[in-house]
């Protein structure tokens, strides 16, 4: 199978009309579906591939609504479950002038954090050639259980485990419990992403060189990526590592560019998963990631950005 089923949440953020404002000047807002893995799964969806969501939404219209953009975009929706009682996450985001993004997120609790083992769709999970999750969906209880559950389905059933962590430093209640239980789960996977941010919350050093990005390297690994924004990114694997720089692109909006990257990566390896252990294919995957995530950055929101195969392919040629 060349199915990604991606774990974990998918909500609304609200984005302000104007850029460059703080929440509380905000003179109104737009909503912009989002959630990581969501926005995972339906980047595999949009470049052709087999993609299906594990998670859950509020019974209400915003959980209707995003189940719904979930089948639009071609994702199976197979793995989403509504609880009665929660409404969907909401988080306010704004991009200030100093250009560090504020978030204000509405989870007392959302209905993703309810998730419960007993509602994970066995069969769906089961199909995976990769599983791909977070940690939002570690945080709390009964979801962290389900979580780490669908984890060991998965694996049991032959799938690769692919890791990025999208540190949320305000939905943890400190940063040591974020670090703790983000490296809790940190030897379970075979591929890794992180960004520059990630590498330094979690080694606690300001540096990319190798000896720092190797701090999170583990045998048990195939891969591991430190993602560079404009410049690209490093991967190290068990036998080579190298970088590879992006495409050069009129950046607009980054948000998405990681779970654009995460999403065309898990595509190429699913398509050809002898990949990981072959340098060349593992650049050719790699470059054809970066060019999504450029192409991603080049305009507003997440999910509207994310390109097609095509447009892809375009943007590597013109180079
Ligand atoms: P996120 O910002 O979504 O939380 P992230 O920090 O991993 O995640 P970035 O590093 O911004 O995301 O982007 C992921 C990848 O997308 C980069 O490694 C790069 O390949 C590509 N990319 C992002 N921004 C640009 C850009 N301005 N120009 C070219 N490529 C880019």
């Amino acid at each position: 199978s060349e199915l990604v089923v991606s774990f974990g949440e998918m909500l609304i953020d609200f984005v302000p009309t104007v850029a460059g404002v703080s929440l509380a000047e905000a003179p109104a807002f737009v909503k912009a579906p989002g959630g990581a893995p969501a926005n995972v799964a339906i980047a595999v969806a949009r470049l052709g591939g087999g993609a299906a969501f594990v998670g859950k939404l509020g019974d209400d219209e915003f959980g209707r609504m995003l189940a719904a953009i979930l089948r639009d975009n071609g994702v199976d929706d197979g793995g989403v479950v509504f609880d009665a009682g929660a409404r969907t996450a909401l988080a306010f985001v704004t991009l200030r002038a100093d250009g560090e993004r504020e978030f204000m997120f509405y989870r007392n609790p959302s209905a993703d954090m309810l998730l419960t083992h007993a509602e994970l769709n066995v069969e769906l999970i089961k199909r995976a050639a990769v599983f791909h999750y977070g940690s939002i969906s570690l945080i709390a209880e009964p979801c962290r259980s389900a979580h780490l559950h669908a984890m060991e389905i998965a694996k049991e059933a032959g799938a690769l485990l692919s890791y990025d962590p999208n540190l949320r430093e305000a939905l943890w209640p400190s940063r040591e419990e974020a670090r703790t239980k983000i490296l809790s789960i940190w030897d379970q996977a075979d591929i890794v992403k992180v960004s520059e941010v990630e590498l330094e919350f979690l080694t606690g050093i300001d540096s990319v060189e190798d000896d720092v990005v190797m701090k999170l390297w583990r045998p048990t690994m195939k891969l591991l990526l430190v993602t560079l924004g404009d410049q690209g990114c490093k991967y190290y694997a068990r036998d080579f590592r190298g970088a590879v720089p992006s495409y050069k692109v009129q950046q607009v909006d980054t948000t998405g560019a990681g779970d654009a990257f995460v999403g065309a990566l898990l595509r190429r390896i699913v398509q050809d998963p002898s990949s990981l252990q072959d340098q060349k294919k593992l650049e050719e995957a790699i470059k054809f990631a970066n060019a999504c995530g450029a192409i991603t950055a080049t305009k507003k929101g997440a999910i509207p950005s994310l390109p097609t195969e095509v447009e892809v392919l375009k943007l590597m040629e013109s180079a």
